[in-house]
């Protein structure tokens, strides 16, 4: 089994478990560095971190065309009803539903969260996959947490195998910070994201990877928009 992730630029991620493709955070059409536009995308879930626009601004739409479950929080949930979204698993921190291939976990976030109406979007969240046999985390927009080192903890004798973190700083941690989260979290393969859409968040993530790999705990690969690893 293998799972194939493809940076479409920003937070916004296409996961292929093998059996369906998961969706996170769709920012297509007014992202300016991503590789594909809304009405290009197929997927079978939607997942979804927070309410902000850079996250969500896609969403209703590419959920309506493509019929995709979308696993978000229940204040979202209720949003996207209002604007006739009918295929919504509304969850909370905490809990795990299905996805195609596996399972996905709602977890902590250290972020703020509306909608981009105004509309209270409850918690930010990070989601732990159990996907097509690998055990991935995206952090979602975040501080660095010690809960890390518990989310990064094995399970069933088995750690992560991917964790894709934000590496913008300003509205996230920043590169210092996503290097510790590394240590705690103790993947096999770290992936950069939120960075480089615009100006305030430019970073070298070249450079980010060197360090990455210099602490001995993980590879660390960074893709360009429409790039993809398979792991
Ligand atoms: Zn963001």
């Amino acid at each position: 089994m293998s799972v194939t992730l493809t940076w479409t630029g920003h937070a916004t991620w296409l996961i292929d478990t093998g059996a369906g493709v998961l969706l996170v955070d769709p920012f297509f059409d007014e992202c300016p560095t991503a590789s594909m536009k809304a009405a290009d995308v197929a997927c079978d879930a939607i997942l979804v971190t927070h309410g902000h626009f850079d996250h969500v601004a896609d969403l209703a739409a590419i959920a309506k065309r493509t019929g995709a479950k979308v696993l978000c929080n229940w204040e979202i949930g209720q949003w996207l009803g209002g604007q006739g979204v009918a295929n919504v698993q509304p969850m909370n921190l905490g809990g795990t539903a299905a996805v195609p291939g596996g399972r996905a976990k709602m977890e902590l976030a250290w972020h703020s969260s509306s909608l981009p109406d105004g509309t209270y979007a409850g918690n930010p969240c990070g989601w732990l996959l159990d996907v097509g046999g690998r055990r991935i985390y995206i952090a979602g927009d975040t501080a660095l947490f010690s809960d890390m080192e518990r989310i990064g903890r094995p399970r069933d004798a088995r750690g992560l195998d991917v964790a894709i973190l934000p590496i913008g700083d300003l509205f996230t941690m920043g590169t210092d910070d996503a290097r510790e989260a590394v240590r705690l979290l103790r993947p096999k393969l770290a992936l950069p994201s939120h960075y480089g859409t615009w100006p305030p968040i430019e970073q070298d993530a070249a450079a980010w990877a060197r360090d990455v790999e210099a602490g001995g705990v993980a590879v660390a690969k960074v893709l360009a928009p429409g790039g993809s690893v398979t792991v």
